[in-house]
């Protein structure tokens, strides 16, 4: 069974549209504890010990149960135990029990595949599908299905790209520089102008550069070539809209093409 069959089957099995993963996690008969550990060393960390899983979570981080954060860190490690490989891992100790950080995506394949299960499982593709069935891409539409199902705004913009009804690009950076982009397939561009230097003619370059962080929500009309490398001469000045979205020396930035 695929990850994303898996995830989504657990998630059928409840008829509630915010996904309970605690319920859930309490059904397979595993240990939560909420904690305050230290900042930044993680989110949630999935551990094997005397015949029982544990999962802990850092509230310290933010994952206090039933916030959003919380929820995507512990369908995380749902991940960890639901997905067979991982399971069986742990168990056998070959798979390491790892501290895992929100925001790291794409380091560590496990990482990106329980990534993807908690994107699954919280917001499973026909659900989503049918939430925004004709409807026009705005930021709005992703503020709205983020509280809808109680998930970031980075989880939310995610899931659309990857089975939205409109072309977006995500690029997250943290203090000047990117530390992951995400396109939809039928996205134009692929390729940043700067590399993974955020570019000063974008609006999250005009955050990142200002000496005053406010942490301001902003759409703004860019060209392609303020952001995209290998943009077509005809293209040169194409409109997109830049919705940036920061918090402190970091940066969330949604852009599409209306
Ligand atoms: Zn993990």
């Amino acid at each position: 069974m695929s990850i994303k069959d898996l995830a989504e089957f657990i998630a059928s099995q409840y008829q509630e549209k915010i996904t309970p993963v605690n319920i859930i996690a309490k059904n397979e008969g595993l240990q939560i504890f909420y904690d305050n550990y230290e900042s930044g060393t993680f989110d949630g960390m999935t551990i094997y010990v005397n015949n029982r899983f544990y999962i802990h979570l850092n509230t310290h981080n933010g994952n206090s149960e039933n916030s959003k954060r919380g929820r995507f860190t512990l369908a995380h490690e749902l991940g960890h135990f639901f997905i067979d490989t991982h399971r069986i891992g742990l168990k056998k100790g070959i798979l390491k029990p790892h501290p895992s950080l929100v925001n790291r995506k794409q380091f560590f394949s496990i990482e990106r595949e329980a990534d993807y299960f908690a994107s699954c499982l919280l917001m499973p593709e026909s659900r989503f599908k049918q939430d925004i069935v004709k409807k026009k891409f705005s930021p709005q539409l992703i503020d709205g299905l983020c509280d809808q199902y109680r998930v970031s705004r980075t989880a939310c913009a995610f899931r659309f790209a990857q089975i939205g009804n409109h072309p977006i690009m995500l690029i997250y950076a943290e203090g000047g520089i990117v530390k992951w982009k995400l396109e939809s397939d039928d996205f134009p561009y692929k390729w940043l102008r700067n590399g993974r230097n955020v570019p000063a003619t974008t609006v999250m370059g005009e955050y990142f550069n200002k000496s005053n962080l406010q942490d301001i929500y902003k759409i703004e009309q860019i060209w392609a070539i303020d952001w995209f490398d290998y943009v077509r001469e005809d293209d040169t000045r194409k409109a997109f809209y830049e919705y940036c979205i920061p918090y402190k020396n970091k940066a969330l930035s949604i852009i599409w093409e209306d």
